[in-house]
């Protein structure tokens, strides 16, 4: 059904005009990652299913993070809440959902870690990128580096990152566009999308991929690649 969208719509409507919650803020990416978003967007890359393993081990990294982290800060495990990957597909609406209860991002790791490319394998790849020459090479190397949390723009043309650090006490909504040169930045409102921690990814995917929402699909994915993740990864079929 429609009613999803629809009532998306209506309360960012009424988030703009309401006094009391604070405005999205936007940001500009490092010139880097538009160039790994182009890259990403324009490139004839076929296997556009290595989404779904790079963001289940962003989600098994993070949980991975909170259990080590916790050993020298047992307050950051206060709230008792199982180690765990959600994955939900609704088809009707063409949108996947990934949900992890690990560490989370505070505003600033928004920032730092989905605006700007840090981190060695990415900093590689763009690097032989440079170095390749001749058609396809970029397509090869997509596959061989992995490109990490943008290879969600692989399938999606809108992706909205719901977040809750427990060192923050605030839960924070990074949403970012296929093609765009910037992102926002708001602080979750939605009562209903609260989490006690952890991190929830949306991803509204592009017309002609909307057949990656389909339990059994994404099923056989995690069976083939993500076998070896040491959390429960459940899935299931949102209700229409
Ligand atoms: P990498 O995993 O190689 O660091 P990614 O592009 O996949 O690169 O992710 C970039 C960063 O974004 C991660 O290092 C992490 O800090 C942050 N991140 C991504 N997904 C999550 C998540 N589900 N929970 C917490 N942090 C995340
Ligand atoms: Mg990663």
């Amino acid at each position: 059904s429609d009613l999803f969208l629809g009532k998306r719509y209506e309360s960012t409507v009424a988030e703009s005009s309401a006094s009391s919650s604070p405005p999205a803020e936007k940001f500009e990416y490092q010139a880097e990652v538009s160039r790994l978003m182009d890259l990403i967007v324009n490139s004839l890359y076929s296997n556009k299913e290595v989404f779904l393993r790079e963001l289940i081990s962003n989600a098994s990294d993070a949980l991975d993070k909170l259990r080590f982290l916790s050993v020298t800060e047992p307050d950051l495990m206060k709230d008792a809440i199982d180690f765990d990957i959600r994955i939900q597909a609704d088809k009707d609406n063409g949108i996947i959902t990934i949900t992890d209860t690990g560490i989370g991002m505070t505003k600033q790791e928004l920032v730092d870690c989905l605006g700007t490319i840090a981190q060695s394998g990415t900093a590689k790849f763009l690097k032989s990128l440079k170095d390749s020459k001749g058609a396809g090479g970029d397509n090869n190397l997509i596959g061989q580096f992995g490109v990490g949390f943008y290879s969600a723009f692989l399938v999606a043309d809108r992706v909205v990152v719901s977040t809750k650090s427990p060192r923050s006490d605030k839960q924070y909504v990074w949403e970012g566009e296929v093609n765009a040169s910037s992102y926002t930045i708001s602080e979750e409102t939605d009562q209903e999308k609260l989490i006690p921690r952890g991190t929830r990814l949306t991803l509204h995917l592009k017309r002609d991929d909307k057949g990656f929402a389909h339990p059994e699909r994404i099923e056989k994915l995690v069976k083939n690649y993500s076998q070896f993740v040491s959390f429960p990864i459940y899935t299931w079929q949102e209700k229409g």
